[in-house]
């Protein structure tokens, strides 16, 4: 049987039940085999005091995704440097997993700048996507990306909670569109609490909060 692979790419600045949630969702939704979380690597450049390295983002997945056996973390863009892209991670992940269906996970708020991404035309073609709610978004607002033949009718169903989920196939291009159980947690909201001094229990797994408290990560 063909293996059924799911992939979530983020910065993982750091991994929240959000990531973990959708992942699990959705896995279990596509009967996915596993989900591969892939941190991605920061230029040197972008790094400052405040940004944790990539190794200690990658901590912090591994952390986090313990006790789960579907959920692995893979370091391919972390071993590569540079920018990462995810026209080379997929490109990469062809070839360590030959005859795999690749399912790249996404939340609506990344898909949506889609067109701004390396080799975007082509990316789309190379796996499924599959394209995650996520609070302030709208699905509707896909129909102006302009490359799926899907109706901006069909895609308001899903933001009005008349549908959980709808396929859009165009040519080769094949997007999944799942609404999944809204959770409103984002890391960026996740580092103003730390840096204001507030909770974040319930955000994340125990195991990362500890490991943010012990390095002393986004205070
Ligand atoms: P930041 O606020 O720093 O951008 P983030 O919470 O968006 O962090 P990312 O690492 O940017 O986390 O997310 C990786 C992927 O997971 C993206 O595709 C993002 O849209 C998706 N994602 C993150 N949080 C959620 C969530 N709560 N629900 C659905 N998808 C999510
Ligand atoms: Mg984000």
């Amino acid at each position: 049987m063909t293996q059924r692979l799911g992939i979530l790419g983020g910065t993982f600045n750091p991994i929240h039940f959000g990531h973990l949630a959708a992942a699990e969702e959705v896995r279990d939704r596509l009967k996915l085999e596993k989900v591969v979380f892939i941190p991605s690597f920061l230029p040197p450049h972008k790094i400052d005091e405040d940004i944790p390295s990539a190794l200690q983002r990658q901590e912090m997945v591994r952390l986090a995704i313990k006790g789960n056996p579907h959920f692995t973390v893979s370091d391919t863009e972390i071993r590569r440097g540079g920018r990462s892209y995810t026209v080379d991670t997929i490109e990469a992940l062809q070839q360590l997993h030959p005859g795999a269906e690749l399912y790249f996970l996404t939340g609506l708020d990344s898909f949506l700048e889609i067109r701004t991404w390396k080799d975007w035309g082509r990316l789309l073609t190379l796996c499924s996507f599959v394209v995650l709610s996520r609070e302030g978004y709208r699905f509707r607002d896909i129909a102006q990306l302009g490359f799926l033949e899907v109706q901006e009718r069909e895609l308001s169903a899903l933001d009005a909670r008349e549908k959980d989920r709808m396929v859009a196939t165009s040519g080769n291009i094949h997007v999944y569109f799942e609404r999944i159980p809204f959770y409103d947690i984002s890391s960026t909201d996740i580092r103003k609490r730390i840096r204001e001094g507030h909770s974040i229990k319930y955000h994340l797994p125990e195991a990362v909060e500890h490991y943010i408290i012990e390095n002393k990560l986004y205070a």
